[in-house]
């Protein structure tokens, strides 16, 4: 018995947990969580008791301190239930440094899975979604800003990007200015909760539309490929195959 499960939590609508997951929360030995008060109010609202299990804080400034913890209650056999503030662990949130910790012990490491904002944004972005690359949050410094956008700009898939309320004007202006205003992009806000908004368009349309303006709630970025991005030079040769093949055939 025993082991860590990384649980995905809601990212907005409470309701979005799986009973699964549930389960893990009302079974496990200990209860994690990067912000516990938000954690217990998720048990509070599916009717799931604490008792007197322990519920750590564990996060980003205390991880280093906290981990030996954990391990410790998982080499005694105990089950480890890890949840961050919201959505899928590890999804630019903590946990990547305990799940290695932990398969490094030998410990037992499974999730509960469940919504992130990413996959949540990228089946309403109207975006292609065969190919997608989740690039987090751009770092806040303009400099390495405009670099991490340039190290984006030819890569052949929908890019998807997490931003803040305060950033999001400057960062479409700076994405439109290096990878071409013509690009189709999405900003999915406040998704699964009341205000949810969808908004398609250009990454120049976009830009001008949020310019000087700091909209609420929480923010995804999606931007479609680039034009160049959509030609793969197989399709290309397949393309030229069926073309001559096709016009060999009316010549005979
Ligand atoms: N672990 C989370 C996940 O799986 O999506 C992400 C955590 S990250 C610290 C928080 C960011 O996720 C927000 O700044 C926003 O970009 C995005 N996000 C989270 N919830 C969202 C929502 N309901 N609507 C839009 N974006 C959201």
């Amino acid at each position: 018995g025993g082991g860590l499960v990384l649980v995905s939590t809601p990212i907005g609508n409470a309701r979005d947990i799986t009973l699964r997951a549930l389960d893990v929360l009302r079974e496990a030995d200990v209860l994690a969580a990067e912000d516990t008060r938000a954690l217990r109010r998720l048990l509070e609202i599916h009717g799931i008791p604490l008792g007197d299990r322990p519920c750590l804080a564990y996060h980003d400034h205390n991880g280093a301190k906290m981990r030996p913890k954990l391990l410790a209650a998982l080499a005694e056999g105990r089950t480890v239930a890890y949840a961050s503030e919201a959505g899928t662990p590890l999804v630019s949130d903590p946990g990547f440094d305990l799940v290695r910790a932990a398969q490094e012990a030998g410990h037992d490491v499974t999730a509960a899975p469940g919504v992130s904002a990413a996959v949540t944004a990228l089946t309403l972005a109207g975006l292609p979604s065969d190919r997608f690359h989740f690039a987090g949050f751009l770092p806040n410094q303009k400099g390495a800003r405009d670099r991490a956008l340039d190290a984006l700009a030819p890569v052949d898939a929908t890019l998807i990007l997490y931003e803040s309320p305060r950033r999001v004007a400057a960062t479409l202006a700076a994405a439109a200015r290096r990878l071409g205003p013509e690009r189709p992009a999405t900003v999915a806000r406040e998704l699964t909760k009341r205000f949810e908004e969808v908004r398609r368009g250009t990454l120049g349309s976009l830009a001008e539309a949020y310019d000087g303006t700091t909209p609420k709630g929480e923010i995804v970025v999606l931007i479609g490929r680039g034009s160049s991005g959509n030609v793969n030079e197989e399709d290309v040769d397949r393309a030229l195959k069926t073309a001559l093949a096709t016009m060999s055939v009316r010549d005979a």
